[in-house]
């Protein structure tokens, strides 16, 4: 089969490759993959996979073409596929938490062959239905930056009539800003270019914040005050410095942020990974 194959550092390529050979997991036909900021990351070396060569590709929808005997799914079936494969068995896995799982097996274009391929491997468990009215591209979109953004607006518990402060609006940021509204909050989004501001207007934003370089983020808490009159009710980070990961101070009195985990670790860090998924106040540490 093809597949578009990270050589090395900063090479990628499209060539032919084994088909993967896992038994007990679907074999998916992949009709479209999302490229992520994190792709860019691998090919600029501060992410590494495990080993060369490797496929990247960590959102991705398509069709199964194969799936073991008793599998839910079957040849036909449309799926989008959730990258992060917990062992399944643990009490993590079983509630809804395994990115916690001590014994994952990794996550599909990450440390696992991802889906820029004709064809990948996943678990049953991961492959996730599609209705008719979803199409693949939506789809594999949807398995990144859709579901993080779901699962912190749902993990903050966002309110009808709340304010939410959303801070970073590309592809991630974006998708909460619509998650956010969609809730019923009204979104202040934080831009860092006028070209951004616009776009999260687009996507429901009742008023954008444009901070620059210097020293915008001095001035974001006040500046928020001034919008909201206490503060926003919820923080969404999705900048990643240590700057913008104290939300407390954009945050209305009475608010208890919990924010987790690390700083980014540089090549390959596990922090580096999960962050590039936003954090509520509340905590989150992965879009799981
Ligand atoms: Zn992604
Ligand atoms: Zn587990």
């Amino acid at each position: 089969m093809k597949a578009a194959v990270l050589e090395q550092e900063g090479r990628l390529r499209v060539r032919e490759i084994e088909t993967p050979n896992r038994a007990d997991w679907a074999l998916v036909a992949v009709r479209a993959a999302g490229v992520c900021g994190t792709e860019l990351h691998f090919l600029d070396g501060m992410l590494a996979p495990p080993s060369y060569p490797f496929v990247l590709g960590h959102e991705a929808a398509g069709v199964v073409v194969d799936a073991p005997a008793g599998a839910a799914l079957s040849e036909g079936d449309r799926v989008a596929i959730y990258n992060f494969v917990g062992c399944g068995n643990c009490l993590w896995c079983r509630t809804g938490r395994e990115e916690l799982c001590r014994s994952a097996e990794g996550q599909l274009g990450f440390s696992l062959d991802g889906g820029f391929a004709e064809l990948v491997r996943a678990p049953v468990r991961n492959l996730i239905p599609l209705p008719d009215s979803v199409d693949f591209e939506t789809a594999a979109i949807l398995s990144c930056s859709g579901m993080s953004a779901v699962h912190a607006a749902r993990l903050a518990g966002v309110e009808l009539g709340k304010t939410a402060l959303v801070n970073g609006v590309g592809g991630v940021g974006l998708m909460v800003v619509q998650v956010a509204r969609a809730m019923g909050a009204s979104v202040i989004a934080v831009a860092d270019s006028d070209a951004k501001a616009a776009l999260a207007r687009e996507a429901g934003a009742v008023e954008v914040v444009v901070v620059d370089a210097d020293d915008g983020y001095q001035q974001l808490p006040e500046r928020v005050r001034q919008l909201t009159g206490a503060g926003a009710d919820y923080y969404f980070e999705l900048v990643g410095t240590t700057e913008t990961m104290l939300p407390n101070r954009h945050l209305r009195c009475g608010g208890a942020p919990r924010p987790r985990g690390g700083a980014p670790t540089g090549r390959g860090g596990t922090a580096a990974r999960r962050n590039r998924h936003p954090l509520s106040a509340r905590g989150d540490t992965h879009g799981a």
